[in-house]
């Protein structure tokens, strides 16, 4: 059975200030969930107010990104050990816009993969389509070369650690929400992929989140598909009311 997780991904939004006040809300009107596990990924500078702010709750805190390398002359980068230190449990790795706008190559993300997980972060992997590959109707060829890609030569015991996102890049921050049956289908056939390149209980056991202009309204039909294990979320994570209405919906 695979617990829903329900990701915040904040991306640059929230001061110091903001986010602070963002996690008291998430922690007063989630006290006693129980029904998902709880993340949110606020930005680096964040981190550790945060994580202050959610002690004694049961919401995780999670990193938008990570450098590979533990330390060294690489201005400007966050490793591994630092956001485990920060508080952090998870990591994105290979969002879309990591991808678009500081390219972030799938040898980048794989390596990027490797650190999350030497760290003790769970990894939350995202893939996905453009538009131009959806409408030419290669997604699946698509997902299949990505996917491999940011896995290569990441063994059985160590893949079962990470989580995958699942995020049509066209369905990201447009308000454009892949329909339950697509979104449902592509989540199956990814976890088809992880049952090749490992085995059927690595596959039965991953968690596959959707990401895309998740919104209380349509959270409840895309969670119904047995292969949607929670959402990533972007626009809809920045308020709690929106956040929490989305996880409630999760569970029933
Ligand atoms: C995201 O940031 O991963 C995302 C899916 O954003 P949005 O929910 O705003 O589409």
């Amino acid at each position: 059975m695979r617990k829903p997780l329900i990701a915040g991904n904040w991306k640059l939004h929230k001061t110091i200030r903001e986010a602070v006040e963002l996690a008291g809300e998430l922690k007063r009107d989630l006290a006693g969930f129980t029904g998902a596990d709880l993340l949110v990924c606020p930005p680096f500078i964040d981190l550790v107010p945060v994580a202050e702010e959610l002690s004694g709750s049961s919401i995780a805190l999670g990193a938008q990104d990570l450098f590979w390398e533990d330390s060294g002359a690489f201005t400007g980068a966050v490793s591994g050990p630092m956001l485990k230190e920060a508080g952090c449990s998870y990591v994105i790795v290979g969002h879309s816009e990591r991808r678009a706008y500081f390219g972030d190559t799938d040898d980048v993300v794989n390596k990027k993969l490797n650190a999350a997980i030497s760290s003790a972060l769970t990894p939350i992997l995202c893939v996905g389509e453009s538009l131009e590959k959806r409408e030419q109707k290669v997604t699946k060829e698509f997902l299949r070369k990505q996917l491999g890609a940011d896995i290569r030569g990441i063994g059985a015991e160590l893949i079962s650690r990470i989580v995958v996102a699942y995020e049509p890049i066209w369905a990201i921050g447009t308000g454009r929400t892949a329909s339950p049956q697509m979104a449902g289908e592509t989540h199956h056939f990814i976890r088809e992929l992880f049952a090749e390149h490992y085995d059927a209980s690595i596959a039965a056991n991953l968690r596959i989140l959707y990401g895309g202009s998740v919104k209380p309204d349509n959270a409840r039909v895309l969670i119904a598909e047995e292969d949607i294990d929670g959402f990533l979320i972007g626009g809809a994570s920045l308020k709690a009311d929106s956040f929490v209405k989305i996880a409630r919906y999760s569970i029933m």
